[in-house]
């Protein structure tokens, strides 16, 4: 059997500098990340941090990536432009990225999508409602019916400025009234892309079952389908033109 291959990676800044945040995730959102993927043994998980070398997305590491997990908030400034058009090209080659919470403000996310990917927000806490609106779709297998909750969440609310998603799979509704597509679904060129919402650093929700059931899902939606390369450009005529 062929793992699929998946690197998390996360700036890794608020749990060095927030305490808040540190007695959530003391080993950094990422090892949480990888300790609910490593689970599932048809995966192989590394992690990467913006802080290494590269951001430890190195050309070795990014071409054996098959699915790469971005989690990012306030350095995204940080990330090296450079780094942001590898990535993009290992997504037009078929490399999967899910790009989780505050990542649709991410040089990589935005890069791909053309938009200016903001939104409403309230860093309040409060109960979102994910709504499961394309049950049969992969990444929502072995969800409850109909939704699921999250006690304590930000808002994240429309206008989302993102293009028009492939897939809608979640919208969510929160406490106090917001709604936001949280689960869209892209193709890009060979490489398929996820966002999803839920994630803000001060929640435990990555320790949330149905949250670790969707992205382990969006993990193997997202895996390179390993057919062959395209090419581009002058095609010669299959047929005889008539
Ligand atoms: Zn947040």
């Amino acid at each position: 059997m062929t793992k699929v291959r998946v690197t998390v990676w996360n700036e890794y800044r608020h749990e060095k500098l927030h305490q808040e945040v540190a007695d959530v995730y003391p080993q950094g959102i990422h090892e949480t990340i990888a300790e609910f993927l490593g689970k599932d043994a048809e995966l192989e998980v590394a992690t990467a941090t913006l802080d290494e070398p590269e951001h430890g997305l190195t050309d070795e590491v990014l071409n054996a990536t098959d699915v790469l997990i971005w989690w990012g908030h306030m350095a995204h400034r940080d990330v090296e432009d450079a780094v942001v058009e590898k990535v993009a090209k290992r997504v037009w080659d078929g490399m999967g990225l899910i790009a989780l919470h505050s990542a649709h403000f991410s040089k990589v996310f935005r890069r791909l999508m053309g938009t200016t990917c903001d939104l409403k927000w309230r860093a309040e806490g409060e109960k979102e409602r994910v709504w499961v609106v394309e049950p049969s779709h992969p990444i929502a297998a072995g969800l409850p019916k109909d939704y699921f909750e999250i006690p304590l969440e930000e808002m994240y609310g429309e206008r989302f400025d993102i293009p028009a998603p492939d897939e809608i799979v979640f919208i969510s509704w929160f406490a106090g009234g917001n709604v936001v597509r949280s689960g869209c679904c892209y193709r890009r060129n060979q490489g398929k892309i996820f966002y999803f919402r839920p994630g803000h650093e001060t929640f435990p929700t990555f320790f949330q079952e149905e949250v670790q059931t969707v992205i382990t899902n969006a993990v193997h939606w997202a895996a390179p389908n390993k057919g062959p390369k395209l090419e581009f450009g002058r095609s010669e005529a299959l047929d005889p033109i008539q």
